[in-house]
């Protein structure tokens, strides 16, 4: 396995004396909730991307802001790396534990302490189910816009610091555009409030700045998020294609015909397949590609948008556009895309999800580019993904028994999400970076890029001790990784020592 730990960054930091630690917890936050047994830290160990572990020094499951507080205060104090998880759903190892850290678990801060249908908005506890925000907001006609694929579990905490995407982020933007406001704990334990109950705030725009910092520069405490009235009708259009090129054409052809759609989804063979067998959406599995597109709205303008599309599809060259028959058939359709991934899982023993971003006039081209990365590296991928914002998720298929495998599916994905960055896309689109791409980070950016970032991190965090090692690479780590962005031949760093 590639070495993705900056062992520079925690190596840094100053030994813990964990019997010390939890003796001091104990006494200064009587009634915490602490987990220190081996086997009751071994469920903490990974999130969502499993093939990274490692096993946590302590884990906190505090129920009050007080103890966050108390906490962090404590921590900073002893220069203790404090992890914050939320539902550990995270694909990115965003959330992977320290083995000279606290992981401070938020997921007991679950309550959704308000829902304002004249505001629009609703205030809920970090901990607190997506779902659950549309839930409680169903009975005022009202729901939450952004919906991972995750959402039955992943927390608004962690969609925050992931800045999380889903289906309808195409036409209702990702978790940014959807906060009113965010509270937060520095890394000092002093509470901050980020945006504001109004459209916007004077100032820099600190929410935006905080949405997708993957824990590294303050705990949100609490998440004010917008409402959104329920579309008065939703329709949705499957459109079958004999090959992915074609389907991806059609996604900007659809967007250049003026309609923004709800949601538009694609997957290939492989996906169709996995899903058809594990769900019964009724999909055809003979269909090379297949397009979902979800046409939202009232009523009289879903039906003239379905029939543009329609017409767009078919001369794109679709070789069946089905509309769902009526509302169960569109569950059905949705259902097939949304348990794509676990769908996937079963044709493998592994698989490892990608989430790179590119143009979406690209998308045929990359498309194209990952079926020979698939043939050279010996691989199977199926696509199923965010088309129409161009955010892709390849999952690599590969058993983690076979010597060098896992090694063969990091080597193959990491060429992926160079060829996004090559055609002017991005290493994320909505999964974040965490562990798992901060290689790629060299890729993306340039050595003054990622000094401003190192910046900003220590100007919420100077001593580094909020999620170190994630998301922001070092020098060292990017000249020794060889993928230093190099601009006009010139050898980035030569100062620094290759290894
Ligand atoms: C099957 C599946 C489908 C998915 N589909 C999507 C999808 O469609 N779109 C998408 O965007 N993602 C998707 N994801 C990824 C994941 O669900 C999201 O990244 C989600 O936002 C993570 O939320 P979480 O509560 O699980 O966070 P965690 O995994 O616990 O943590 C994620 C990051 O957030 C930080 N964090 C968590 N809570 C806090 C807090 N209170 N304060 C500060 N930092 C915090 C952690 O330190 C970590 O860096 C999917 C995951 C799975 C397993």
């Amino acid at each position: 396995m590639n070495i993705l730990y900056d062992e520079r960054v925690d190596g840094a930091l100053p030994r813990v004396d964990k019997a010390a630690l939890l003796a001091e917890l104990r006494e200064r936050l009587p009634g915490l909730d602490i987990l220190h047994r081996e086997e009751d830290l071994k469920p903490y160990e990974c999130d969502g991307l499993s093939a990274y572990r490692t096993t946590p020094m302590l884990v906190v499951l505090p129920e009050r802001i007080e103890q966050v507080e108390a906490l962090l205060r404590l921590c900073h104090h002893r220069q203790v790396p404090v992890v914050a998880r939320g539902a550990g759903t995270g694909l990115s190892g965003g959330a992977l534990p320290l083995e000279q850290g606290i992981l401070l678990v938020m997921a007991r801060f679950n309550k959704i302490l308000e829902v304002n249908p004249e505001g629009r908005f609703a205030r809920v506890q970090p901990g607190g189910r997506n779902l659950a925000i549309s839930q409680a907001a169903a009975p005022f006609g009202l729901y939450y816009a952004p919906d991972p694929s995750s959402q039955i579990a992943c927390s608004i905490g962690g969609n925050v610091a992931e800045n999380a995407g889903g289906v309808h982020c195409l036409k209702y933007g990702l978790t940014v555009h959807n906060l009113l406001k965010v509270e937060i704990l520095s890394v000092e334990g002093e509470r901050l409030t980020l945006g504001s109950d109004a459209l916007d705030s004077p100032g820099f725009d600190l929410l935006a700045l905080f949405s997708g910092s993957e824990g590294m520069l303050g705990i949100v405490t609490e998440v004010t998020v917008k409402l959104l009235p329920k579309p008065q009708m939703a329709k949705v259009l499957l459109a079958s294609f004999d090959s992915v090129e074609k389907a991806g054409r059609a996604v900007g052809e659809i967007i250049a015909a003026g309609v923004i759609p709800g949601g538009l989804e694609m997957m290939d063979n492989l996906a169709i397949r996995a899903a058809e067998d594990f769900i019964h959406a009724g999909y055809p599995v003979e269909a090379e590609a297949i397009l979902l597109c979800e046409l939202d709205g009232v009523e009289a303008d879903v039906h003239d948008d379905c029939e543009r599309v329609r017409r767009v599809l078919e001369q794109a060259g679709a070789t069946e556009v089905r509309q769902a028959r009526d509302e169960a058939e569109r569950a059905r359709f949705w259902a097939g895309r949304k348990n794509a991934f676990p769908a996937v899982g079963r044709l493998s023993p592994d698989y490892y999800c990608m989430d790179g971003t590119i143009p979406r006039r690209e998308l045929p081209g990359v498309l194209r580019g990952i079926a020979e990365l698939s043939a050279e590296y010996g691989l199977r991928v199926a696509n199923v993904f965010h088309a129409g914002d161009g955010n892709m998720h390849p999952l690599i298929l590969f058993d983690a028994n076979r010597p060098g495998e896992l090694e063969r599916a990091e080597a193959l994905g990491g060429k992926i999400l160079e060829l996004c960055v090559a055609v002017g896309g991005s290493i994320t689109g909505e999964h974040g970076v965490g562990r798992e791409k901060i290689n790629q980070m060299c890729a993306q950016f340039d050595a003054d890029e990622l000094t401003l970032f190192h910046a900003v991190k220590a100007a919420f965090d100077p001593e580094r001790l909020l999620n170190p090692g994630k998301n922001i690479p070092t020098l060292h780590r990017c000249a020794e990784f060889g993928a230093m962005h190099v601009h006009h031949g010139r050898l980035p760093f030569p100062e620094l020592e290759r290894f």
